[in-house]
């Protein structure tokens, strides 16, 4: 997607997967400064820790506590998360209204923390269920002390998922659930018309939730959509372009299936 946008744009950068451990992120991190790398994409499972390593990190970022994005202006890093807007980005162009809207977050990992405080930031009406629900009650209550949102935690039961998809509008699947597998985090029987169901997981692009929702007349957006979004941020920020996002989803949509 970046590497279409660049030939697109006739830009001379190129974007390369470096896989990195742990014990080398700090290595990692400072060789970026060494190479004169423009930026840096970061994903799971170095998110959070690489906030410590960043000379300044953006007020949002800060709050979900992790970054996904970092650019480099000469040998000053900061960190962006570019999730959170990247997943309003999609709701925004099709005209989904978020304020006082009741939505089911499933999930409470680094994606579930962007994604809930880009809707909590719009003033959602949020529910978050979680296999641990250790880590969905501290989300509501970081949701609640930093934004004032209204927030609630609840574990990963079937009896929780029956009431709360029950009484929301929206559902938003942020765990890795249905991630190259046909499992689904929520029963088909709970879904119905007038829901929104989003899932973020993008591979497949069509997963086991969004069938079954489908098939019940709720209204669906995949992860593709976030992917392309968070994308099109990240490459503004380091090419001070406009990225072209149209260009960037249609290539996700011709490489996955
Ligand atoms: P993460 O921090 O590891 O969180 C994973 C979440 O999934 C946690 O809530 C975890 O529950 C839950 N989970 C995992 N396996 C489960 C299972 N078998 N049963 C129940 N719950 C389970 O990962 P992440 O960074 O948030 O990423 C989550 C997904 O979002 C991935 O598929 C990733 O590719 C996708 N994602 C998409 C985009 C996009 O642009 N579309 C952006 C970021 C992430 P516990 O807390 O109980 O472990």
């Amino acid at each position: 997607m970046h590497n279409t946008a660049y030939e697109t744009l006739h830009l001379d950068y190129l974007y390369v997967p470096f896989r990195v451990t742990k014990e080398q992120l700090p290595n990692a991190i400072r060789g970026m400064r060494a190479l004169n790398m423009r930026g840096l994409n970061v994903t799971i499972p170095h998110k959070a820790v690489v906030l410590t390593m960043l000379d300044q990190v953006d007020e949002r970022a800060g709050k979900i506590g992790a970054v996904n994005t970092i650019v480099n202006t000469n040998g000053i890093l900061s960190g962006f998360n570019t999730d959170a807007e990247g997943f309003m980005r999609t709701l925004v162009e099709k005209d989904i209204r978020i304020p006082g809207k009741r939505i089911l977050i499933i999930g409470a990992g680094g994606a579930a923390k962007a994604v809930a405080f880009a809707l909590a930031e719009h003033k959602a009406r949020i529910m978050i269920i979680n296999r641990s629900q250790e880590k969905a009650a501290a989300l509501a209550k970081q949701l609640k002390d930093q934004l004032q949102a209204d927030a609630a935690a609840y574990s990963l039961e079937e009896s929780n998922l029956r009431e709360a998809a029950a009484s929301v509008e929206m559902i938003v699947n942020t765990t890795s659930i249905g991630m190259g597998t046909a499992d689904t985090p929520i029963p088909a029987r709970y879904l119905r018309k007038n829901l929104l169901v989003y899932d973020i997981v993008y591979n497949p692009l069509r997963t086991q939730l969004l069938r079954e929702a489908e098939l019940k007349g709720a209204m669906t957006i995949c992860g593709a959509e976030m992917l392309a979004w968070q994308g099109a941020i990240a490459f503004e920020k380091w090419t001070g372009c406009k990225a072209p996002v149209e260009i960037m989803k249609n290539t996700i949509y011709n490489k996955l299936t």
